[in-house]
């Protein structure tokens, strides 16, 4: 694995706004403790979530940016993007890849975080279509489009965008995890971030205990104390 003082920029890619937040928060929240530079890239405004059938499509859409961005300052981030296609509708393309491959150059991160692109068959929620989609897509950016200058020539020719290197991936919601995160120090931050997607949330009875039961297992699995919690990931080198 990348050793931690070589992880100065972290770029965490996901479909959907919360996606970071229940897969990754608690992670993000220990990187920008220890000054680690955390930029949010969001796929999708994620225009079909949510319980409010009051709003049309685009009031959803600006209120999950907001929610989003609100729940990226609960764990200390301030750089979140947007690229702004249709939730539900994400396919692995090549327009997705020099999507992210562009902002994978603009930010040159050390370490990428994204979805597992595989199906998940031991729990279905984690493999939803878009999610697949922006992971499959994500690695095929981190390789070999961002580190080869005749990928996407028009990014450096038309943006000055030259070619970048990530050297590691980290998958969520997979079935094989290698790598757990203990984040029990940061548990209030996650839950904070994860309720900060009122239109999401807000409705789910018993949301908190949901949630701090789920990642008391990852802890489990991972052999720590009782009382923690943990994130768990599938980790890719990629240098
Ligand atoms: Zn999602």
């Amino acid at each position: 694995m990348l050793p931690e003082v070589e992880i100065n920029r972290v770029l965490v890619v996901t479909a959907h706004p919360d996606d970071v937040d229940f897969g990754a928060a608690g992670s993000v929240a220990l990187f920008v403790d220890k000054g680690v530079e955390v930029t949010y890239l969001l796929v999708t405004d994620g225009d079909a979530g949510g319980n409010e059938r009051t709003l049309d499509n685009s009031g959803m859409a600006e209120l999950r940016r907001t929610e989003q961005r609100t729940a990226a300052k609960a764990v200390g981030v301030t750089d979140v993007r947007f690229l702004g296609h249709k939730d539900g509708l994400v396919v692995p393309s090549i327009e997705l890849r020099r999507d992210i491959a562009r902002v994978i150059r603009q930010v040159r991160p050390d370490l990428v975080i994204t979805h597992h692109p595989d199906r998940n068959y031991n729990n279905v929620a984690p493999s939803h279509p878009d999610h697949r989609a922006v992971g499959g897509s994500a690695l095929d950016a981190v390789y070999p489009d961002a580190r080869n200058p005749y990928a996407f020539p028009e990014l450096l020719r038309d943006e000055g965008l030259e070619a970048w290197t990530v050297r590691e991936v980290w998958l969520t919601g997979g079935s094989t995890p290698n790598h757990w995160v203990d984040v029990t120090e940061a548990m209030d931050r996650k839950l904070a971030a994860l309720q900060s997607h009122v239109s999401q949330v807000a409705h789910v009875e018993g949301f908190v205990d949901f949630v701090k039961t789920r990642f008391a297992a990852w802890a489990d699995q991972a052999g720590f104390a009782s009382g923690h919690y943990a994130e768990a990931f599938q980790v890719v080198p990629t240098a």
